[in-house]
């Protein structure tokens, strides 16, 4: 992170905006418009507009979804003082998202900066949803081919009226859908396991 004229070179998968880092350089002052942007190997990676008023930042910036167009966001990020031991205040960002008081704010995959609690909760109800839909879609074709229900149970043979190539196809797509659901539970229970 660093003022317009000079690139900031970041080692994180993630753009991250650090309060302390913005008090320290004198950028939390109120009245300040300028520029961010992340550089790797002396080329832009992404950038934003930062607009100062006493109690928040407002970011302005472009941010490109995967397979999508550019789109525009503009968003206020409160801030907040808890006063030091030896006098001072330390400033805090309040999370866009859910308030809470954090230094760090991370861009997240929906294109805006939110706290790590958020991104991570947002990260595992993508990851559930996938899961889900993989699971139903897998126990659709079952249905649809009179295989008994459950994606770890054994497949059947094909209905009498069903031509074979539409048959063969929906097993591979079964299959596909199965396997990926069984892969994201398999990730789910390894993360489990670190942990514990
Ligand atoms: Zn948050």
């Amino acid at each position: 992170m660093a003022a317009p004229s000079k690139g900031y070179d970041i080692t994180a998968a993630y753009r991250s905006l650090d309060v302390r880092d913005l008090h320290r350089r004198g950028m939390l002052k109120p009245g300040l418009d300028y520029g961010l942007q992340w550089t790797r190997h002396g080329r832009v990676l992404a950038s934003v507009g930062i607009a100062t008023q006493q109690d928040r930042l407002t970011l302005s910036y472009h941010h490109t979804p995967r397979d999508g167009e550019p789109i525009g966001h503009r968003y206020p990020v409160a801030l907040d003082r808890t006063p030091c031991t030896y006098g001072g205040a330390r400033p805090w960002f309040l999370c866009p998202d859910c308030g809470r008081r954090v230094a760090l704010l991370y861009l997240g995959r929906h294109g805006r900066f939110a706290c790590r609690h958020c991104l991570r909760l947002n990260y595992k109800c993508q990851r559930e949803s996938d899961h889900d839909r993989l699971i139903r879609r897998a126990e659709a074709i079952r249905l649809r081919l009179g295989w008994p229900p459950g994606i770890a149970n054994a497949g059947g043979g094909k209905p009498g009226k069903m031509q074979w190539r539409t048959f063969e196809r929906l097993v591979a797509e079964h299959d596909r859908c199965a396997n990926a659901a069984l892969a994201v539970l398999a990730g789910q229970l390894e993360r489990m396991r670190a942990r514990s």
